[in-house]
């Protein structure tokens, strides 16, 4: 089946993450929870949509991987002739380049997180930020769908 045309999804970029790398070969290929300490700045309405991130020790965090290649449909990590489709891999390349990583809160500062577990370039845009799925209870009811299996 042939893609559709593209459709603009309406990304809003909500901060911006400052990390200590500036170079890409420089960069972790994927974050550690004892990295440096990193900063997302929130942009403002978005300082107030902080509010209560604080009880979560880790944060799932997802970001705009900005000067990613969009148009690679297999891929060589290795660079040894060997290649993985794209959805196979973790690679910043890729059609949408969203990246994510669970990152560990080491503090609130305003409108300011300080996280370890980056793996981004400084200067990358933030898109969302949301607790741990593995600590996060849903705060509203239960519905039909929850109690579905098979
Ligand atoms: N942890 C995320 C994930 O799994 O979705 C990203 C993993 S990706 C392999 C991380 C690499 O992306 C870094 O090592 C760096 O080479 C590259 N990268 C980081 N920030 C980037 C940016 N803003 N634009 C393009 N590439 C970036």
């Amino acid at each position: 089946m042939a893609a559709p045309p593209p459709q603009d999804a309406g990304l809003v970029f909500s901060g911006v993450i400052r990390t200590p790398w500036t170079s890409r070969l420089m960069t972790p290929r994927m974050g550690r929870a004892d990295g440096p300490v990193c900063r997302i700045e929130v942009y403002e309405p978005w300082r107030e949509a902080l509010s209560g991130v604080e009880k979560f020790e880790r944060l799932e965090v997802l970001y705009w991987l900005h000067l990613s290649r969009r148009d690679l449909v297999r891929q060589s990590p290795a660079n040894d002739g060997s290649t993985r489709g794209t959805f196979a891999l973790r690679s910043p390349a890729r059609p949408n380049p969203i990246g994510t990583t669970i990152a560990t809160l080491a503090g609130v500062e305003g409108s300011t997180l300080l996280v370890r577990g980056m793996d981004c370039l400084d200067g990358t845009p933030l898109l969302d930020i949301k607790p741990d799925r593995t600590l996060f209870q849903p705060i509203a009811p239960p519905q039909p769908g929850d109690f579905e299996t098979g």
